[in-house]
């Protein structure tokens, strides 16, 4: 068993953790960690990358393009394009970003850096891996399927979906858990 991607590159799950017989396992059988990430995970499927939507804002939103791409914690990750996946791993690996790994801080100091004009040089060559993924993966539920069968096998009085999933409240909820979680970061491709 090895590691997949779900929906978005960049948070890796172990396959046997939330898979059995290429079906996600019912939530309740998945680790606190994994199941975290992978909740919060459809609520973040259809965002657009978060560089665009310093660019263009709520009122172009339509120019922005679509996620790819995890990095961070759940309730602080950051969601890129492809084109704009290079200046985070330049921000993460060269300007300070790995020192904020797990802080609060870490998505708002990425978004200040770029709103301030950093951008990843021209030749920067961080980001070897993107290539790599796709046709490696099992076959897996349509990313856009997870939350509905999520959500068939959960069991409202165990686990609280919007404990994870909700914008304004994973904040201070999730923080408790944080230390426990294992998530990807650039440096570890
Ligand atoms: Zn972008």
């Amino acid at each position: 068993m090895g590691k997949v991607s779900v929906g978005l590159r960049g948070w890796r799950f172990d396959e046997s953790e939330i898979l059995r017989d290429e079906e996600f396992k019912p939530l309740d059988e998945i680790p606190l960690d994994a199941r975290q990430r992978l909740v919060r995970l459809t609520t973040l499927i259809d965002k657009p990358c978060d560089a665009c939507y310093l660019i263009h804002g709520e009122s172009k939103k339509a120019n922005c393009n679509r996620a790819r791409v995890v990095y961070g914690e759940p309730g602080e990750e950051v969601l890129l394009c492809t084109d704009h996946e290079p200046d985070f791993i330049y921000w993460y690996q060269e300007c300070g970003g790995s020192e904020l790994r797990g802080s609060e801080a870490f998505a708002d100091t990425f978004y200040e850096w770029f709103e301030d004009g950093g951008r990843a040089p021209e030749q920067f060559g961080g980001i070897e891996h993107v290539e790599t993924e796709p046709d490696e993966l099992p076959e897996l539920p349509d990313a856009n399927d997870i939350r509905e069968r999520l959500e068939e096998n959960y069991e409202p009085h165990q686990i609280d979906l919007r404990e994870y999933a909700d914008d304004t409240s994973a904040d201070s909820t999730a923080d408790d858990d944080l230390e426990e979680i294992t998530t990807s970061y650039p440096t570890d491709e």
